[in-house]
């Protein structure tokens, strides 16, 4: 298909959407979207919200099913506890964790920001909401702030929102700080008296102005100034990569029809696909740093759509390569979108098994240094051992150690442990004895195992020197 060569407007890179041509912020008045995206968007927000707020409370083997306790070098993935000594298997999740991102954003954009981060979900779907519901559509707000002399009521309304946005604000802090010290922990915090927990309550403080001042002022900056992930998009993404785009070889020349302009393109220049951008920015100057990927416009554009009698899709999900082409809607799942697929299973496969393959439990064994043997005047010979332990389980597990071999003796010097609290380090020193005549080399092989009652946790291979 022939392509139609496309207009860059001269602004394109050099203006941001948010300021104005003097520099001052221009504050952003989104029209609601209405469409099949947006209703799409709405259940998996709901989905998301209950399970951000609701997932403090889980617990998997009674760890919480995640939990990032900095402080204390605390985590949790999936219920699974890792402590300072799982450093490395964090460190290559963490890299895994990077490649798929990249991977995936090379693949599909920036759909991640517009359709699962928590900045995009609360202020679209809850702080925006509640602004609608309590001040009036957007055009209504614009009316209103232009207005040199306001009404009462818009000041009544506008304190009502203020603290409704700080209440909101606040439990989103408390569930924060519950995905850091645990919900537990938050509790202790909330009915503890004021002074016992100064700190936690200054650091719940501090959240909540945080998670205020990004959702009552900071707002769509956020995605476009300040984060890295959006930053990086210039250089994750490639002509293939898909994105929100406007199809200008369908849409330009853009226009209202009227009499004697019959070739003119779909786009009738409604501006609603402008209107509904968060961001402020319009969607047909081209792929923007700005974009979220949301798809607001692809609604309000498929909504003029209907109403003019063209079909859906102007705005759509399509690579740079798929518009230059004039190949929008053509299925394109080349060779290397096939790699990239595989790889994002391979590195997500590769990540679950890191986490369940690990050890719920460290140990060393090692000889006491300076000590060779010891021969005792009952016959017997012995070595003198040490043992450091970390439990990673979320119970406090019952323990004590054995010798697998029949003909050794394991005796504790001073008073033995009897269980191993989580991520607590413990060590103890101990004994093995075995009769000469029992003994068949210099250095024998024997096996320590890691007992909770009848289970064996682990099986630590020890050496046992005696003058053989
Ligand atoms: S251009 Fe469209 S998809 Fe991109 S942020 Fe604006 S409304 Fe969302
Ligand atoms: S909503 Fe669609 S028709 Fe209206 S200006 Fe945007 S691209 Fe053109």
């Amino acid at each position: 298909m022939a392509t139609k060569e496309y207009f860059i407007p001269e602004h394109y890179g050099n203006k941001v959407s948010t300021v104005d041509n003097e520099g001052k912020r221009k504050w952003i008045y989104a029209f609601q979207p209405r469409g099949k995206f947006y209703k799409y968007r709405t259940w998996l927000s709901w989905f998301y919200i209950i399970l951000f707020f609701g997932m403090p409370f889980i617990k998997i083997n009674g760890n919480p099913i995640f939990l990032f306790n900095i402080p204390e070098g605390k985590f949790s993935l999936f219920g699974q506890l890792f402590l300072p000594q799982d450093f490395v298997i964090l460190a290559i999740a963490m890299l895994l964790g990077i490649v798929f991102i990249i991977v995936f954003t090379l693949l599909f954009g920036r759909v991640f920001c517009g359709w699962v981060c928590p900045q995009t979900i609360f202020m679209e779907m809850m702080f925006r909401k509640i602004e609608f519901w309590i001040e009036g559509p957007a055009h209504v707000q614009m009316k209103m702030a232009k207005q040199k002399v306001k009404p009462r009521s818009y000041y009544i309304k506008r304190g009502l929102k203020h603290i409704i946005f700080f209440g909101i604000s606040f439990v989103i802090a408390n569930t924060f700080l519950s995905y850091i010290i645990g919900v537990d922990a938050l509790i202790e915090i909330i009915r503890a008296p004021f002074g016992q927990h100064l700190v936690g309550f200054i650091a719940l403080l501090a959240f909540t102005a945080v998670f205020y001042f990004v959702y009552a002022y900071v707002r769509e900056i956020v995605c476009t100034v300040i984060c890295p992930y959006g930053r990086l998009q210039s250089v994750l993404m490639d002509k293939n990569s898909m994105a929100v785009a406007y199809n200008y070889n369908r849409g330009e020349p853009r226009g209202r029809k009227r009499k004697g302009n019959d070739d003119l393109g779909d786009c009738i220049d409604c501006g609603m696909c402008v209107n509904v951008c968060h961001t402020g920015i319009d969607i047909r100057d081209g792929l923007q740093m700005e974009c979220v990927n949301c798809t607001a416009c692809m609604d309000a554009c498929d909504d003029m759509m209907i109403r003019v009698g063209k079909p859906t899709g102007l705005i759509t999900v399509a690579s740079e390569k798929q518009l230059e082409t004039n190949t929008v809607g053509e299925k394109s799942f080349d060779l290397r979108k096939k790699l990239m697929i595989t790889l994002l299973i391979v590195l997500t496969g590769a990540f679950t098994a890191l986490i369940v393959s690990r050890s719920i439990f460290d140990s060393t064994v090692m000889r006491v240094p300076g000590q060779l043997y010891q021969e005792n005047a009952d016959g017997t010979v012995s070595n003198l051992y040490k043992i450091k332990l970390v439990s990673k389980s979320a119970k406090t597990l019952p323990y004590h150690l054995e010798v697998k071999e029949k003909e050794a003796e394991l005796i504790y010097v001073g008073q033995p442990l009897d269980s191993l609290r989580t991520g607590e380090h413990m060590e103890e020193t101990f004994f093995i004895k075995i009769p000469q005549d029992k003994i068949k080399s210099r250095k024998e092989d024997l096996h320590v195992q890691i007992m909770s009652e009848d289970r064996v946790i682990q099986t630590k291979t020890v050496s046992f020197l005696s003058g053989y």
